[in-house]
């Protein structure tokens, strides 16, 4: 069975030729992070735009790595959201065309959704044990800090996601995005404050007492947080970030750290091509301990907070992805913390950690089987939820 997935949801353009749900044949992705970068953020009508332009030879190039045709294809994959709803069209709309010009079905998928089987797919790929269900994926990532728990529906091959956790603020990466611009870092933040980090002291600046006390509630316990999403019912673990993102705007006030961060920004925009190693140069010993405390505490909110749900909910193992998955500092606590709980713990490679189209091909995969299609009037969704 081979798939072509198509993703255009947010600033990468990719397609991919997905053998059985689990080996891709290619894996092509046209990255808009350098255009975006001019503005801080992503700009929706130049993402579209970008999309448009990208869009055909990104899928060619898919399918010529590949080496398949539209005949040796049993059907088109595509992200139907979350997303930007224009970005989100151009896939769409091609995806459609493609299918209805070659009489392959259509495969409708939740961008989410992706990013759990990212993991599986690689997983599988080892040759590894599956990791057991239910599985307690945290998908973390510039747009999203969620957490679900995942099994196999009532048909073997599709899959059922339940929402536990979610972020009642800002995502994890728009709070790494925020506190690296406020230093005067280069964008997207996360690359850089995970570079610097490890040249800080992470106990510097007591953020955790502060960060958790000030922004977390109480598992199980509704949002105090007047726009948060209205709970759903059972435990809920989800997830604050705004409190330290205020904290070490505070931080920088406080020690009048402002100045220093402007120069920074300049100085790195004076460089062809930025990078942490250039940075390292420009920094000083308190900016990079609150670089360091900041990841420390971001780092141990997610931990915490998903072995918490895990273990409440009886989780037999952990999904972790999104493009804050692909942080080290995360990466190395949590197969540690895991592991002293004895629950199996799965990350993606840097590769499929951000956004591609394996990862749809992959979610693809089980829907193929159950014949779960699209059908023809399929829109973009950009406020989708799972489960
Ligand atoms: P979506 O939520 O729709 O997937 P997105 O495009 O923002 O949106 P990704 O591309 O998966 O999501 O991830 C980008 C985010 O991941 C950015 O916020 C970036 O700072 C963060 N990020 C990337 N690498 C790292 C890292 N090594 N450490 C921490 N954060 C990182
Ligand atoms: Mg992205
Ligand atoms: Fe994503």
């Amino acid at each position: 069975g081979l798939i072509l997935g198509i993703e255009s949801s947010c600033d990468e353009t990719a397609a991919s030729v997905v053998r059985a749900g689990h080996e891709p044949l290619s894996n092509i992705v046209a990255s808009q992070i350098a255009l975006h970068a001019n503005y801080g953020g992503v700009v929706p009508e130049l993402a579209s735009r970008e999309h448009l332009r990208n869009i055909v030879p990104v899928v060619r190039a898919a399918m010529a790595q590949a080496n398949v045709t539209f005949a040796d294809l049993d059907a088109i994959a595509v992200t139907q959201g979350p997303g930007l709803a224009g970005a989100l069209l151009v896939g769409i709309l091609y995806a459609k065309a493609l299918a209805f010009g070659s009489g392959k079905p259509l495969i409708a998928i939740n961008h989410l959704e992706g990013h759990i089987h990212a993991v599986l797919m690689e997983s599988q790929l080892r040759g590894e044990a599956p990791i057991p269900l239910p599985l307690l994926a945290l998908v973390v990532s510039g747009g999203h800090t969620h957490l679900y728990l995942a099994r196999h529906g009532t048909a073997e091959a599709a899959w059922h996601y339940r929402n536990v956790g979610r972020t009642v603020d800002d995502a994890a990466g728009e709070a790494y995005d925020k506190v690296a611009k406020l230093l005067g870092l280069g964008y997207p933040g996360g690359p850089w404050i995970d570079a610097l980090a490890p040249h800080g002291n992470p106990r510097a600046v007591p953020f955790q007492f502060n960060a958790i006390k000030g922004t977390r509630y109480r598992d199980g316990k509704p949002a105090p947080n007047k726009k948060a999403p209205p709970p759903q019912p059972g435990p809920r673990f989800d997830f604050s970030f705004s409190g330290i993102k205020s904290a070490v705007l505070r931080y920088v006030q406080t020690k009048n750290m402002r100045e220093a961060a402007d120069l920074r920004q300049q100085a790195l925009a004076a460089l062809p091509n930025p990078r942490p190693e250039d940075a390292l140069a420009l920094m000083d010993t308190q900016t990079l301990d609150l670089i360091a405390s900041f990841q420390h505490a971001v780092v141990g909110i997610l931990i915490r907070q998903t072995l918490s749900a895990a273990e409440c909910l009886g989780a037999q193992g952990i999904v972790v992805s999104g493009g804050v998955a692909a942080n080290r500092e995360l990466r190395a606590r949590f197969q540690k913390e895991a592991a002293a709980k004895g629950l199996p713990i799965a990350f993606p490679s840097m590769a499929m950690s951000t956004d591609n189209a394996a990862m749809i091909a992959a979610a693809a995969w089980p829907k193929l089987l159950a014949e779960d299609f699209a059908s023809d009037d399929l829109g973009a969704t950009p406020q989708l939820k799972l489960g």
